[in-house]
């Protein structure tokens, strides 16, 4: 049933335009993912919400963009060049790579492999280290090569760069570092669509306080951060829940940390982590570059490293989680229809406009006059591909939350019918009230 409904939601965003493989004409590359025209427009519509909401709307966050390939000191210091490392088993029977964390364990030393079922004794098979990081030559010659990384996280830039913001906008504590952007990991485990990609982007935040200030602005964020998806992206509030980590799956820099996982078709999974990193990653930053990194309270004279509470999401997990909770089939009319519930304001197009009749060039030309005045302040899309039930069902699809058909009536009375995706509800509205009502609608 959970694999019916990834399937189904997979092949809708392929059809769509949401979703395609990676170098898909060259037979494609495990875990990577190209957004399509629908999918890139969603997908920037989930990071402007995110922007806007603590960047633009924020006083004390400030925005930055910094360089994915990054200096090996970099991850010298944040121990992602020791530490970041997955335990990976081979199946003897099926001879299938596995993260061992994420195999059944059936007793000890045994466990269950996912693709044959067959048992692995880890006593045997003894598991191996990799790291996840992707290595890359930034000299200009193959024969002196000098190696660079691409992030593993958009955080390492912040941390990197937090002296230059300090020292150039004289920010006081506490006040946060947030950057969008992409990251890389070489995965092993693959599958799940775009849970987990090798390539993926990153909403994170840096959210600088004084130490004994830390437990209580960690607090703030886990639920800050949880109420966003209901509020702002419309995710439903059952589909959410929040799981704090037991001391032992801490990762090296974190004194506490909370998952918010989301109820994806194949179970509840992490969407985003939101942890206390104490002042590990400055510190380390301090001692391998050999810069001061302290900041200075000018009220009591005291220097210190200040700790950071980071609230970190993940761009494509976010629209995996938008999309899954949007899905809807219904039965109309002894038909099966799929519609996305989008929250009005993530749809691709506010609105689409049909005419009735294709063959009538002056319900043509009335449609048409009105997509483009409506165009220059929603996005919209004209359609007279189809059928009018036929335009109707790709718009619920794709979740464009009203449909503007123009009949030949609309050429004497001046009115549009207009249909709700949700309701499917229609009402006659006149054409000087077209804009009006969208307004109410996504706003
Ligand atoms: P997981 O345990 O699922 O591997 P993680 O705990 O390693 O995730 P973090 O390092 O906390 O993930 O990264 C923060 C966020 O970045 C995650 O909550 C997730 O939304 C996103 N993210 C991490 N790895 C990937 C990936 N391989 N593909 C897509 N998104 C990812």
């Amino acid at each position: 049933m959970a694999e019916d409904r990834l399937s189904k939601i997979v092949s809708l965003c392929r059809r769509r335009s949401f979703v395609f493989g990676g170098s898909e004409i060259y037979g494609g590359l495990s875990s990577i993912w190209d957004y399509g025209p629908l999918g890139a427009r969603l997908k920037k519509r989930i990071k402007d919400i995110w922007w806007d909401t603590y960047v633009e709307k924020k006083e004390d966050i400030l925005g930055l963009d910094s360089s994915i390939i990054m200096h090996e000191d970099v991850f010298k210091a944040s121990g992602h060049l020791e530490g970041f490392t997955d335990s990976l088993v081979d199946c003897p029977k099926c001879k299938k790579r596995f993260r061992i964390d994420k195999l059944e364990k059936i007793s000890e030393n045994l466990y269950r492999c996912t693709e044959c079922s067959s048992e692995i004794d880890s006593s045997k098979h003894k598991p191996r280290k990799f790291n996840l990081m992707l290595k890359t030559n930034v000299s200009a010659t193959e024969d002196e090569p000098n190696f660079g990384y691409l992030r593993p996280e958009t955080a390492q830039g912040i941390f990197t760069n937090f002296i230059n913001v300090l020292n150039s906008t004289h920010k006081k504590l506490p006040f946060g570092i947030a950057q969008i952007g992409k990251a890389f990991r070489n995965e092993v485990t693959t599958g799940s669509f775009i849970f987990r990609m090798k390539e993926f982007e990153q909403m994170e935040i840096e959210y600088f306080v004084k130490p004994e200030d830390a437990a209580r602005a960690y607090e703030y964020w886990v639920n800050e951060r949880f109420d966003f998806y209901t509020s702002k992206l419309g995710i439903r509030k059952e589909n959410l829940r929040l799981r704090e980590h037991e001391k032992d799956e801490l990762a090296h820099y974190a004194k506490s940390c909370t998952d918010i996982e989301y109820n994806f078709p194949f179970g509840w999974s992490e969407l985003e982590g939101i942890a206390n990193r104490g002042n590990f990653d400055l510190t380390e930053h301090a001692r391998v570059s050999k810069k001061d990194h302290n900041y200075f309270n000018e009220a009591t004279r005291e220097k210190f490293i200040p700790y950071v509470i980071e609230p970190s999401a993940g761009v494509d997990r976010t629209f995996f989680a938008v999309i899954s909770d949007a899905y809807h089939e219904e039965e109309v009319n002894g038909k099966t229809r799929v519609v996305l519930k989008l929250k009005p304001n993530l749809a691709a197009n506010c609105a689409a406009v049909f005419p009735l009749l294709k063959n009538k060039p002056e319900l043509v030309e009335l449609a048409k006059k009105i997509f483009y005045d409506i165009k220059v302040k929603f996005p919209a899309t004209y359609d007279d591909t189809g059928a009018i039930g036929k335009l109707y069902r790709r718009q619920d699809e794709i979740g464009t939350p009203l449909c503007i058909t123009v009949d030949v009536e609309s050429l004497t009375d001046n009115k549009v019918t207009i249909r709700d995706r949700d309701t499917m509800k229609q009402e006659r509205i006149s054409v000087e009230k077209i804009l009006e009502y969208i307004e109410a609608k996504v706003k």
